[in-house]
């Protein structure tokens, strides 16, 4: 080996190596610095497999199939290439260690799969680049940074198959030269990652393994009786996790959460895409202040760039987190920078004010008496659990099942397939209070803990067991969120007990509908619980009628623009999420649109009504479908 090459390669690779190592332990110091509350972390096995499947096996880069085949040859073929990197390396500093000792035959081999393993790389690229600056889906967006890394990978390729050309060729010292060529633009290309979007090739797999596991997401608790908490939610970025941080290292930019979310397609200013590069660059922006950590000095986190309408904008509709890849949690961001405006800000729509108390004053977020909770079920004697002893369930209504004239016909539907099935149920009528879902999702988690523990103590006294809703956000919230308070229950949404009674057949929808019906998934009943098929059974089973699903459906479904509080807030930016959804809706040529959730129900109804469809199609509840054929 030439005498100067060893020392050489030395000197640029500790120098390349050590710039490295600094700038990924600031970014780790980065994510130590901040305050917030991080998930627990455990079920190991599970991680294991989840890191095998959607890291080594990229299942969710391969959801979207040509880009997804593209990046896992990069992706391996980086694994593979890899070596002969290794080899160069090892190779110019102390040439006996050379693959070249092992045999003309087998050295000839690596080269050949080093060959084959860049061109198909480069046709990745090829793909990637045509993809990203010609196709141009708008989600992708252009990016200085994609460029970069598209140009870097290929001339890494590139300079392997000179190296090996001129070596095959018998011109070495052409080769040596692309050797060198190509062992420089791996040093560089590892001093550009820790800056760069490529940073995910390093956070992505520990963000994987560190994931959510649970579908059934809860938000987390805050300890209002711990003298030590001064502040709610995040007004610094420092006061997020270093979850969260772990999440913006791990973005890739792939637009995949901006091409579907609501908000974004309806050109409202949100883009959880942009929203989690708006954070990681606040995180860069003050770094040096955050090493320091003169937390103190930092700028809020809403201002120019995350404005107060960005945060309004999300529904929670998590069409986002399914999406992503790298399985980046947008809401919990969101949902922490909300609290901080409600709790200790008091910054918010200003319609909510009126939500708040009424759900204070009434227990219900209309203005409606809490003693009038019992109307709805006049001339149906329903039962209360004061008056009701040996009720296997009880009936949670809800405060729209309680007071929305159109959701007072689905419970009463509800209430007689119950009857039908002989099912023995009671309702907590003027001691239910609202379940808190969209006060927690607006960001007043006081205000929920407060209707949380209300509830919780008045089902605990009934020594309540199961619990029947027709709403989605009282399922979750009952289900999924009660638990941290002391409330545990054997929570079932009716889409799930009448699919069920139906199979036992305790009801039969004997009549027909010739008609095409179309189902709206809801969002919490589908992304965030995973009922996607119990709705669709029970229209299966419903004689002659024709199902159709509509372009978004299942766990890609798109929101009708409502949840997270969004109900109760003006649609003022953009076009109207729920007319959207309608006419996706309208495009099946259904007569019915079938839905499971009483905002669903009143979005989708609105959106008819704003499409003069009004009679010409109509919005059911999977309850009263089945009510009205059943004998
Ligand atoms: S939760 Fe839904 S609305 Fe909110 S950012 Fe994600 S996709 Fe958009
Ligand atoms: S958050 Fe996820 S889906 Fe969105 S751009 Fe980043 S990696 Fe892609």
């Amino acid at each position: 080996m030439m005498t100067w090459q060893a020392p050489a390669l030395i000197i640029v690779t500790t120098a390349a190596s050590g710039y490295c190592m600094y700038r990924f332990l600031q970014l780790w110091k980065l994510m130590k610095a901040h305050r917030g509350k991080a998930p627990l972390v455990a079920d190991f096995p599970a991680r294991i497999l989840t890191f095998f499947l959607n890291v080594l096996g990229q299942k969710t880069v391969l959801q979207k199939r040509w880009i997804g085949v593209a990046h896992f040859v990069i992706f391996w073929g980086f694994v593979v290439i890899s070596f002969g990197t290794v080899e160069q390396f090892v190779s110019t500093i102390h040439s006996p260690y050379s693959l070249q000792s092992a045999g003309a035959d087998c050295f000839g081999a690596f080269v050949l799969v080093q060959d084959l393993f860049a061109v198909a790389i480069l046709l990745a690229v090829a793909i990637a680049a045509y993809r990203r600056y010609f196709a141009r889906p708008e989600y992708l967006g252009t990016s200085r940074d994609a460029g970069i890394i598209l140009a870097l990978i290929a001339a890494l390729m590139v300079s392997i198959l000179l190296m090996n050309g001129f070596n095959r060729g018998g011109a070495a010292g052409l080769g040596l030269v692309f050797k060198w060529v190509h062992m420089l633009i791996v040093l560089g290309f590892a001093a550009y990652i820790p800056g760069s979007k490529h940073l995910h090739l390093v956070a992505a797999g520990p963000n994987t393994f560190l994931r959510t596991l649970q579908r059934q997401k809860t938000m987390a608790g805050i300890d209002f009786e711990d003298a030590a908490v001064s502040q709610y939610g995040a007004a610094k970025i420092t006061d997020l996790s270093w979850k969260d941080a772990l999440d913006y290292y791990s973005c890739t930019e792939c637009g995949r959460c901006q091409e579907v979310c609501p908000a974004s397609l309806s050109d409202k200013p949100l883009s959880p895409k942009v929203l989690i590069r708006d954070l990681k660059d606040s995180l860069f922006r003050e770094k040096n202040r955050i090493l320091a950590h003169e937390h103190a000095g930092l700028p809020g986190l809403v201002g120019k760039e995350i404005t107060e309408d960005i945060i309004w904008s999300c529904t929670t509709c998590r069409a986002c987190e399914t999406a992503c890849p790298v399985f980046i949690e947008h809401t919990a961001k969101i949902y922490e920078i909300r609290r901080n405006l409600v709790m200790m800000e008091s910054r918010f729509p200003p319609e909510v004010q009126a939500v708040f108390k009424n759900l204070e004053t009434n227990g219900s977020p209309w203005a409606f008496s809490p003693e009038d909770r019992m109307k709805w079920a006049e001339g149906l004697s329903v039962k209360t659990a004061a008056g009701e002893s040996g009720a296997e369930y009880l009936l949670w209504v809800g405060c729209a099942g309680a007071y929305d004239d159109r959701y007072i016909k689905v419970m009463r539907s509800l209430v007689r397939l119950l009857k039908k099935a002989g099912i023995r149920f009671c309702v907590l009528g003027i001691e239910e209070r609202c379940t808190g879902d969209a006060a927690r999702r607006i960001g007043n988690e006081y205000l929920f803990q407060t209707l949380a523990r209300a509830n919780i103590e008045t089902l605990n006294r009934y020594g309540i067991k199961k619990i029947i809703t027709a709403c989605p956000h009282c399922y979750n919230t009952l289900k999924n969120e009660y638990p941290a308070f002391g409330g545990n229950y054997e929570v079932i949404h009716h889409a799930r007990l009448i699919c069920q009674l139906i199979q036992e057949e305790k009801i039969r929808p004997a009549k027909g509908y010739n008609e095409t019906i179309t189902y709206h998934d809801s969002c919490y009943l589908g992304r965030w619980n995973g009922i996607y098929d119990a709705p669709r059974e029970i229209l299966a089973a419903i004689p002659s009628a024709r199902i159709a699903e509509m372009k978004s459906h299942s766990e890609k479904g798109m929101c009708c623009g409502a949840g997270g509080g969004r109900m109760w807030m003006e649609e003022k930016a953009g076009k109207r999420i729920n007319e959207m959804r309608v006419n996706q809706a309208l495009e099946t040529k259904a007569g019915i649109i079938a839905a499971a959730c009483p905002f669903c129900m009143t979005m989708l109804g609105d959106g008819i009504k704003a499409r003069n469809m009004d009679g010409k199609v109509n919005v059911f509840d999977i309850a009263e479908i089945v009510d009205e054929l059943t004998t």
